[in-house]
């Protein structure tokens, strides 16, 4: 069991990068207060080194990134149906493996959603920035970005 500190916000609020602060990657399970007392509770991990860089890099090519889920413990991961080896779960004690991130670019979508070459460009973005994981989620409107060791990418057209 983790410290409590680790599950409070408060703590949680540092500045990890230029843009992005420590608590943006903690598990979402921490948000629901149903299930806070059953899994993690909202533990943070820290991303590693060329994951952060690759989102700076992606940030200051398409304007705000949201992050909607990075870090996820075991149950959660389960709950919202990720695959089991997702590599939101992959860490090594307080620090992800390869990091991952599901994205949201609210200033970008403004210009550009619903263009023949959204997703194309974006993928292209996301892959210059640095990120060898791609899945772009057509219907949900986010991207998962990750450093996995081998590239992969993939397009969902449903769900
Ligand atoms: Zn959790
Ligand atoms: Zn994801």
């Amino acid at each position: 069991m983790a410290p409590d500190f680790i599950h409070n916000p408060k703590y949680n609020d540092i500045q990890l990068t230029d843009h992005f602060k420590l608590s943006e990657f903690r598990c979402r399970c921490g948000d629901k207060p149903s299930t806070r007392i059953y899994y993690c509770g909202g533990g943070v991990i820290v991303p590693p080194n060329d994951f952060l860089i690759a989102l700076e890099k992606l940030r200051s090519l398409v304007g705000m990134v949201l992050i909607s889920s990075a870090y996820r413990c075991y149950h959660w991961n389960k709950f919202v149906g990720g695959e089991p080896k997702s590599y939101h779960t992959q860490f090594n004690m307080r620090f992800s493996k390869y990091g991952a991130a599901d994205l949201f670019f609210p200033e970008y979508d403004k210009q550009f959603k619903g263009t023949d070459s959204y997703w194309l460009t974006l993928r292209q973005v996301i892959q210059d920035s640095g990120f060898t994981g791609i899945i772009q989620y057509k219907i949900a409107g986010h991207c998962h970005c990750d450093c996995r060791p081998t590239p992969y990418f993939e397009f969902k057209n449903k769900k």
